[in-house]
């Protein structure tokens, strides 16, 4: 992502760091880049990303390869992100491993190619601190495993997602994760994010696609 102030300075969200876990080494990597091209501030974004600020866009592709990523941002079509709180492995009111399942969310799912941007929340209790109600795939823990929740929006076209499946464990999520997405990429127009999508298409078709 980037947009240019009419100084014709510019933001890049950088395409990591993954689920918002960061290293010292990766924060003084990030902090030398900044030093070295003069950028103002970083910001943590919604999506736990980095982005850096204020710099002139001829100088985005050199800190995209300083930091060994030479194409940049990924494009946004597919999942955009994924986002997972600490989950049970930290937080005192995790039920689910939120950090293992994004990661295998990731290691599964991220390069699948769909319509529009896609947005992944993975909370591990039902507090839903990754808002998982209002991503195009929610999954939030409980003490029975997850419940996985598609078609949530929290945009300009704010929806609250249908829950298509409880009780789950980590490779159940990842099946029906792939089968909405299957649904998805059959049904949907072009650029059509899901939320829109099962605003105009009836649930019982979902969970017919979902059941077959
Ligand atoms: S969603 Fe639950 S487990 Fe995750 S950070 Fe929030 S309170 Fe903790």
């Amino acid at each position: 992502m980037s947009a240019s102030t009419p100084e014709q300075k510019t933001y890049n969200v950088l395409p990591g760091p993954r689920m918002g876990l960061v290293t010292p080494d990766y924060l003084e990597e990030i902090a030398a880049a900044a030093r070295r091209h003069g950028v103002p501030f970083l910001k943590i974004t919604g999506a736990q990303r980095l982005a850096i600020a204020g710099h002139r866009p001829e100088t985005a592709e050199k800190i995209w390869q300083e930091m060994g990523m030479p194409n940049g941002p990924r494009k946004p079509v597919g999942i955009h992100y994924i986002q997972a709180c600490p989950g049970r492995q930290w937080c005192k009111y995790g039920r689910q491993d939120s950090l293992a399942l994004g990661r295998e969310i990731e290691a599964t799912l991220l390069d699948l190619p769909l319509p529009a941007k896609t947005k992944v929340g993975v909370s591990g209790c039902q507090f839903n601190c990754c808002e998982s109600y209002l991503r195009d795939i929610g999954v939030f823990g409980t003490t029975k495993g997850w419940t996985l929740v598609f078609g949530g929006n929290g945009g300009g076209a704010p929806r609250i997602g249908d829950v298509v499946g409880e009780g789950l464990n980590d490779d159940q999520v990842l099946r029906l994760a792939r089968r909405c997405l299957d649904f998805y990429r059959e049904r949907a127009r072009k650029l059509e994010r899901t939320g829109r999508l099962m605003r105009r298409t009836p649930l019982t078709e979902l969970e017919a696609a979902l059941r077959d």
